[in-house]
């Protein structure tokens, strides 16, 4: 799989192979980063999700985020999570707002204080 490293501005290009006994190869990385990063996106590919909330009682929602990265497969059902979810001020940043979204481990916290 061909793949540029985001890493840094470099950008380097790289190829990132499954081996036969499961282990993968990355090449063409000018650093330990990209292979790590490589290496992460073909076995567990994982994104920082950010969205809104509903506050009760105002029009303004509550910008989060989820503290850590989540699997790429888990993203629409923490968008979801984030639909269902109104919070009661007030919030602090880094208040946990949804604790283990989606079963993902992760908690979802304000990054705004209201
Ligand atoms: S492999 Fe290293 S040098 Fe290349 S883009 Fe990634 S972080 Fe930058």
């Amino acid at each position: 799989m061909k793949m540029i490293c985001i890493n840094c501005p470099k950008g380097c290009e790289m190829d990132v192979v499954r081996n036969a006994d499961g282990s993968v190869t990355v090449s063409g990385n000018s650093c330990p980063r990209g292979e790590a990063y490589g290496k992460s996106e073909l076995i567990n590919p994982t994104r920082m999700v950010t969205g809104l909330v509903r506050v009760a009682g105002m029009r303004k929602p509550l910008p989060v985020k989820t503290r850590t990265p989540v699997p790429k497969a888990k993203i629409d059902d923490v968008l979801f999570a984030l639909h269902q979810t109104t919070v009661q001020l007030p919030v602090k940043i880094g208040d946990v707002i949804v604790a283990d979204v989606a079963a993902t481990g992760v908690d979802v916290v304000a990054t705004a204080n209201m």
